[in-house]
C-alpha cells in the first residue's frame, strides 16, 4: 500500500534534515487578523506579541496568504471588494540558502470591486478571484498586485452563481452553476482557455463546494467525492476520486490542503473531519471523530504531521494526519455554539512558526499554543472582535554583514 499513511520512517528522516538550521538565520512571523465589524486587519509581530499596525480597509474581511508569503488579501463580500496587503516579509532563494527580507506592511493599490466576492484561490503567484454576483471571474498575478499594476483576465462562467475558479496560466477550471438554478450548488468543473474555448469534457461534481491545494494537486469536494487537478504540459487535467463506500452518508464542502505532505483535510458531518490522501488506493477517506462540532481547522506547514481543530466546546484538538487520530486536546475559549447564524463570530485557528494561535472574538484575544508542547503559551490582546486570522514568516537569511 502507498500513501502517505505508511510514510513514518521517511517522515522521521525529512524532519531530522529540516531541523539542521543555520545558526545566522533571522526569523520572522506576522499575524494579520481581521475584524468580525470592523474595517481594519491589525498586523501583530508574533515573535514580540506587539502590534506593528493597523491596516485600514473598507469592512470585515476574509482573510487569505499567498503561497509565497509576500501577500494577504482582503476579500470584502459584504462590502463588494477585494484589497490587498503586502505583508513586508519576502523570501529570495539563494541556491543553498534563503535569504529574508523584513520590511513594514502596507496596504497595496488594489481595488478590485465588483458584485459579492467570494471564494480566493491562489496557485503558484496566479489568483482567481470569484465573484458570486457576475458573469466572469477574474484572474491576476501576484508579483502585479504587489508592483501595483492592474492587468486583470476575465473568464465566463456562464451565469453568476456561488462556484470557484481555480488559476492554471493560460487555462482555468470553473465550476458549471446548475443550468436549472445557479442559485443552487454548481453540478460540475470544466477546463476553459482566456478564448472562451472548452477544453475537454466537462467533470461532473454535483454539489461542488470547497477547494484546495496541496503539492502538485488541487481538489474540488462534490457530493460524490473530490475532482483531483493535475497539470498536464501546462494543461490542467481533471480526475474523480469516489468517496468509499465504507463511509457514512455525508460529503466534504470544505477542504484544506496539506503543507509538506499531500493530503487534504475536510469536513465531513458537523463533529467529525475527513483526512484524504489521493494515493493511498483503499485507505484514502478516513474520518476521524470529534466530541462536539467543529468551529475551524487549520494544517501545521511547520510539522505537517499536525492539522488542529477547534471544537465548539472551546476545545482545540491536534490531528496526527498519519495516524489518523486525536492527538491532544486542549481547553482554550468559552463555549462558541455552532447553532445561530454560520457569520456570528467564532474562533479561527493559523500557525505562526512554534505558535499555534486562535482568535477568541468575543474575548478579544488572540490565544497562543506551543505547537511542540500542545500546551497554552499565553494570549495577545486585539482591540475589537479578532477573527480571521493567517499568518506569514519563517527563517531565512540576512545578508547585512556581508
Ligand atoms: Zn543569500
Ligand atoms: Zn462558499
Amino acid at each position: 500500500m502507498n500513501g502517505l499513511w505508511k510514510l513514518g520512517t521517511a517522515f522521521a528522516a525529512l524532519m531530522a534534515v529540516a531541523g539542521g538550521a543555520a545558526a545566522e538565520e533571522k526569523l520572522a512571523w506576522r499575524l494579520f487578523v481581521s475584524d468580525h465589524a470592523a474595517g481594519k486587519v491589525t498586523v501583530i509581530d508574533a515573535l514580540a506579541g506587539r502590534t506593528l499596525d493597523t491596516v485600514p480597509i473598507k469592512g470585515p474581511a476574509s482573510l487569505y496568504r499567498t503561497d509565497s508569503g509576500r501577500t494577504v488579501f482582503a476579500v470584502q463580500g459584504p462590502s463588494g471588494v477585494v484589497q490587498a496587503i503586502s505583508t513586508g516579509i519576502a523570501f529570495e532563494d539563494h541556491g543553498d540558502h534563503g535569504d529574508i527580507d523584513v520590511t513594514a506592511p502596507r496596504l497595496v493599490d488594489l481595488d478590485l470591486a465588483g458584485g459579492k466576492p467570494a471564494h480566493f484561490v491562489e496557485r503558484r503567484g496566479r489568483i482567481a478571484q470569484w465573484f458570486d454576483g457576475e458573469d466572469r471571474a477574474r484572474f491576476l498575478a501576484e508579483s502585479d498586485v504587489l508592483d501595483g499594476r492592474s492587468r486583470v483576465r476575465t473568464a465566463s462562467v456562464f451565469a453568476a452563481h456561488h462556484g470557484v475558479a481555480v488559476p492554471y496560466g493560460d487555462h482555468a477550471v470553473v465550476s458549471i452553476p446548475n443550468p436549472e438554478d445557479a442559485g443552487k450548488r454548481p453540478i460540475g468543473a470544466r477546463v476553459i482557455d482566456f478564448e472562451g474555448r472548452q477544453v475537454g469534457a466537462d467533470a461532473p461534481c454535483p454539489g461542488l463546494h470547497g477547494s484546495a491545494g496541496s503539492g502538485d494537486l488541487h481538489a474540488l469536494a462534490c457530493d460524490t467525492g473530490l475532482l483531483l487537478i493535475r497539470e498536464q504540459g501546462g494543461v490542467p487535467e481533471i480526475t474523480h476520486l469516489p468517496y468509499a463506500s465504507s463511509l457514512p452518508e455525508g460529503s466534504s464542502s470544505t477542504l484544506i490542503g496539506g503543507e509538506g505532505l499531500r493530503y487534504f483535510v475536510g469536513n465531513y458531518g458537523a463533529d467529525r473531519v475527513v483526512l484524504i490522501d489521493p494515493a493511498a488506493g483503499a485507505d484514502a477517506f478516513r474520518l476521524v471523530q470529534l466530541p462536539t462540532r467543529r468551529v475551524h481547522f487549520a494544517v501545521d506547514p511547520i510539522r505537517p504531521r499536525f492539522a488542529y481543530v477547534l471544537t465548539e466546546d472551546g476545545q482545540l484538538h491536534r490531528i496526527d494526519v498519519i495516524d489518523g487520530k486525536l492527538a491532544g486536546s486542549l481547553r482554550l475559549t468559552e463555549p462558541y455554539s455552532m447553532d445561530g447564524h454560520s457569520s456570528d463570530p467564532r474562533p479561527r485557528v493559523a500557525v505562526a512558526g512554534d505558535r499555534i494561535v486562535v482568535t477568541d472574538p468575543l474575548k478579544g484575544l488572540l490565544h497562543l499554543v506551543d505547537a511542540e508542547g500542545f500546551r497554552a503559551a499565553g494570549e495577545i490582546a486585539v482591540e475589537g472582535r479578532p477573527f480571521n486570522i493567517v499568518a506569514v514568516g519563517g527563517a531565512g537569511q540576512s545578508h547585512a554583514t556581508e
